[in-house]
């Protein structure tokens, strides 16, 4: 019969390892360390897009106060070639292009006007983000603080759990510790190793399931053997 006192030693710790590791994950900081950080996120998103919109209003604007510049001096042009104009017929032909002109002209000022507008509300939202921003990252760094303390409180335990489990790897009968190692890759539930119970004249497995003659002979036998049920390994002392 092989000694299973290692093999539960290494399992017990495992145990304890995972439940301080998701006692650390489920705790609410963490969770409020996460939602900051896809909150600064999401707000670091709409800034980025506000930014690109402002840059491509400003260059449009740029555009359009040199176009509706250039319209200026044409209107202005047409203007002194209609009150120089010979007769009223020569009058006359000039007015459709200085009509097309002067439209185009104040179509330009409104696009410039407009733009103006919506950058300077899209710099209030920009700023506003920024702020936004800056106080989600303080309370992200506050947070983080207060997890890195926790850290540091759990640390040593599980170093200690670490090492010692480093300790059992090597000195653990092998086949044991690969069967445990297998079955929890198969996702076996933990405990992966149970104490027989008993049940009438015989054993059953944590999960209910009781032995054949012939699987508690090998029980008997070996000291431990496989569940078909749940697949944990049954043992008895
Ligand atoms: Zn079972």
């Amino acid at each position: 019969m092989k000694d299973l006192s290692k093999i539960l030693e290494y399992q017990k710790l495992d145990i304890e390892l995972k439940k301080t590791d998701s006692e650390f994950n489920a705790n609410a900081d963490k969770k409020k360390l996460d939602s900051a950080k896809n909150e600064f996120n999401a707000v670091q998103k709409g800034f980025n897009a506000d930014v690109a919109e402002a840059e491509r209003l400003a260059a449009e604007t740029e555009r359009a106060y040199a176009d509706a510049t250039a319209a200026g001096k044409r209107v202005e042009e047409l203007e002194k070639a209609f009150a120089a104009a010979a007769d009223d017929a020569a009058k006359a032909a000039l007015l459709p292009s200085m009509e097309t002109e002067k439209s185009r002209l104040d179509s330009l000022k409104n696009k410039v006007t407009n733009n103006i507008e919506r950058i300077k509300k899209l710099l209030a939202t920009i700023t506003q983000k920024q702020h936004e921003k800056k106080n989600i990252k303080t309370e992200f760094d506050r947070i983080k603080a207060l997890l890195e303390k926790q850290l540091a409180e759990i640390r040593p335990r599980r170093e200690e759990i670490k090492k010692r489990m480093r300790e059992l790897r090597e000195s653990t009968d092998k086949e044991l510790m690969e069967t445990y190692v297998l079955c929890r890759k198969d996702g076996v539930p933990l405990p992966v190793f149970v104490e027989a119970q008993s049940s009438g004249n015989g054993y059953a497995c944590r999960c209910g399931m009781t032995f054949s003659p012939s699987g508690a002979s090998k029980l008997k036998n070996d000291g431990f053997c496989r569940c078909e049920t749940c697949r944990r390994i049954v043992y008895i002392k």
